[in-house]
């Protein structure tokens, strides 16, 4: 039986789980075409395929017991996974040849680049670093979430800023690129920085631990 001959109050539920998969997906940057391709329409196991097997990895923590923001951990589970729709992943499939990173028009761009080796990327995250007071240097992604995993666990109010920090850079560089992309608009670095602090401030200010450390935060780098 189809997912659609369910009935009444579970359709719909079933329905609004789709819609929000949906939405998400699209942010993630797949297309109509990739999920009509896809052979099995249960969400969970769309849910499974994309997000791949993760339960024995060590930065579980940092992307489970966090303050959420589901679509920010969403994007972070996929950077992660190295299951974002990057050129470079595009291009394997056939759907794009041009490689260019739109956000420095330098190099190609996939995970490493993008998270956090891009000029652009870099500038945002070195910010975002400062703006925390940590002065450290870039490292590869894989490293940058090793160090994170390792370093910033727990649940006091710094580590849980640094988090929500990562997770909403990661977001916001993806949306960026997207918006560079599909709607041909640009927003500078510093602009974006202060827009990541802005959503860190609103959503934060819920927590009590939280917020108690983004009282000394209450600026922009
Ligand atoms: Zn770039």
């Amino acid at each position: 039986m189809g997912i659609w001959n369910v009935q009444d109050g579970q359709a719909s539920w079933l329905v609004q789980k789709i819609l929000k998969a949906v939405k998400h997906l699209q942010e993630a940057g797949f297309t109509e075409a990739d999920m009509e391709s896809m052979e099995k329409y249960n969400v969970s196991r769309v849910y499974m395929q994309i997000r791949g097997r993760m339960e024995k990895v060590g930065w579980r923590s940092l992307v489970w017991k966090n303050v959420r923001a589901p679509k920010w951990l969403f994007i972070l589970y996929l950077a992660v996974m190295g299951r974002l729709a990057t050129k470079d992943r595009l291009a394997k499939w056939g759907i794009v040849q041009i490689q260019t990173c739109h956000l420095c028009q330098q190099e190609n761009e996939d995970h490493d680049h993008l998270f956090f080796k891009c000029s652009y990327a870099a500038e945002v995250w070195t910010s975002i670093l400062k703006w925390k007071g940590i002065n450290k240097n870039t490292k590869n992604w894989m490293e940058e979430i090793q160090w994170a995993s390792k370093c910033m666990k727990g649940q006091n109010g710094t580590t849980m800023v640094y988090r929500m920090a990562l997770e909403n850079t990661v977001y916001c560089i993806w949306l960026e690129r997207n918006a560079r992309i599909f709607q041909l608009k640009k927003t500078t670095s510093s602009i974006l920085v202060k827009h990541i602090i802005q959503e860190i401030h609103g959503r934060g200010s819920r927590y009590a631990k939280v917020a108690t450390r983004l009282d000394d935060l209450n600026n922009y780098p």
